[in-house]
């Protein structure tokens, strides 16, 4: 799937700005951004719902712009589970297949391994409102893989269910992706999700592409402080870089890569309390996070966040020394 120079605007406002994007065969593709930033939008193009003012969108080497979303080869599904009410789950999953004209045997095989696929066999009777989100969720992944789909379109299907059902089914949205072999694209506002479902990820701002990587590349060589502020938390440190170490008044004892004023980020999991530590500080806040705790320090100015095991944390107050980490990412001024 492909988007080549594609533009949207909704009168005043710039939606999508120019956005080339080229997904591989198979691959999992996030595009991450906060609200409003056109993930939807792009989406909303693919799929044939909204038509671009300029550019072109192509799928499986076709350009798509004059068809319908109908006639698209791509299966969709949203936030609200947007099941049909007055169908039963295997009346969901079938509409598409009865829709081809499949013989009845047929649709009856097909809707069998769909479901066994998303885990909902013997739920075949039920209707839409007899279920509980995350099953209806995967009653419409069912029903969007029934349409045998060159690429599957997922706006933020985990975002309306609560925190455990989430997390349960994210793993298995990754393994059916992965067993599929079906070529997603995915949005979604949340880094975590991002991170932990994606083979690469487009962080978007205001309609245009801000930096596209691995989940790993996005996460540890931010290219603008933007997406340093928005994936993962963190603290950005103004000064400058000089024959590769950052300085700030003085040189820190951390390796940057990079030439010139800028930003080093400093991520909570990477500093660490030590009596030798580079800068010297006072614990601010100790937050209680469950598998951690969440020191802030204040150090030379800065409102510095360390992660720590939660035993024997200081108390806010109490005077300590940070380790810095040996290299950091460095984002350079402008960005
Ligand atoms: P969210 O995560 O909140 O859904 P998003 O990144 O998906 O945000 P879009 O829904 O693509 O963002 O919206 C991008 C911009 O276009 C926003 O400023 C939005 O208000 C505007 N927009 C989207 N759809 C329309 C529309 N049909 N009419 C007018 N403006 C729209």
């Amino acid at each position: 799937m492909e988007l080549k120079g594609v533009h949207k605007r909704f009168g005043p406002v710039r939606a999508v700005e120019g956005l080339d994007l080229r997904l591989r065969e198979g691959e999992f593709f996030t595009l991450l951004g906060p609200s409003g930033c056109g993930k939807t939008t792009t989406l909303r193009l693919v799929a044939g719902f909204e038509a671009p003012d300029r550019g072109e969108v192509l799928i499986g080497g076709e350009v798509v712009n004059p068809l319908p979303p109908e006639r698209r080869p791509i299966g969709m599904v949203f936030q609200h589970y947007a099941l049909f009410p007055n169908m039963t789950v295997f009346g969901n999953v079938a509409f598409p297949l009865r829709l081809r004209r499949l013989p009845e045997g047929e649709v009856r095989r097909r809707v069998g391994e769909l479901l066994e696929m998303v885990h909902l066999v013997g739920l075949e009777g039920r209707y839409p409102k007899e279920l509980s989100g995350g099953q209806q969720q995967r009653v419409a992944l069912a029903r969007a893989l029934a349409r045998e789909p060159k690429v599957l379109l997922l706006d933020e299907p985990l975002s309306a269910l609560d925190a455990r059902i989430r997390e349960e089914l994210r793993g298995e949205l990754k393994r059916l992706q992965g067993e599929t072999g079906l070529t997603t694209l995915y949005v979604t506002h949340d880094q975590e999700e991002a991170l932990a479902l994606s083979d690469r990820i487009a962080v978007m701002r205001e309609g245009r592409l801000e930096q596209l990587g691995t989940p790993k590349e996005v996460y540890e060589e931010p290219a603008t402080a933007f997406v340093a502020g928005f994936v993962g938390s963190g603290v950005l440190v103004p000064g400058e870089a000089r024959e590769g170490l950052f300085h700030r008044g003085r040189a820190w004892p951390v390796r940057v890569r990079g030439e010139g004023r800028g930003y080093l980020l400093l991520r909570p999991e990477r500093l660490r309390l030590d009596q030798g530590g580079f800068l010297e500080g006072r614990v601010v806040l100790a937050t209680y996070l469950g598998s951690l705790v969440r020191l802030e320090v204040e150090a030379e100015g800065l409102f510095l966040k360390v992660d720590l095991p939660p035993e024997g944390v200081p108390a806010p107050g109490e005077r300590v020394r940070l380790a810095l980490p040996p290299e950091a990412p460095f984002v350079p001024e402008g960005g």
